[in-house]
């Protein structure tokens, strides 16, 4: 097995996509005051990095930039997703290669 190391620069994948944003309808909704261990397995998880926590411990959450990949309702479900769709035709990310 080789040895060699390979670096990915991810948000530099990311920036090439397009998002359309539905400001109205969130796709995506959280339980209110959501377990802070199960708040964590999504800061680890999501590849878009959209589960934050700051350095005062406060958490936050934004849909917008969602990947649609559904990692974090197959890793967390309803213990804190109120609720979990897709988005509306013609929103969400368009995955751009290049
Ligand atoms: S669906 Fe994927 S990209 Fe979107 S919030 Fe969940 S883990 Fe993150």
């Amino acid at each position: 097995m080789s040895d060699m190391k390979i670096t990915v620069n991810v948000d530099e994948y990311l920036a090439v996509n397009k998002y359309e944003v539905d400001e109205e309808t969130a796709h995506i909704e959280l339980v209110d005051e959501p377990s802070p261990a199960e708040f964590d397995k999504l800061i680890r998880v999501c590849p878009a990095g959209l589960y934050k926590r700051d350095e005062d411990g406060r958490e936050s959450f934004d849909y917008a930039g969602c990947l649609e990949c559904g990692t974090c309702r197959i890793i967390c479900g309803d213990t804190i997703l109120s609720k979990w769709a897709y988005p509306g035709p013609t929103m969400g990310v368009e995955y751009r290669y290049g």
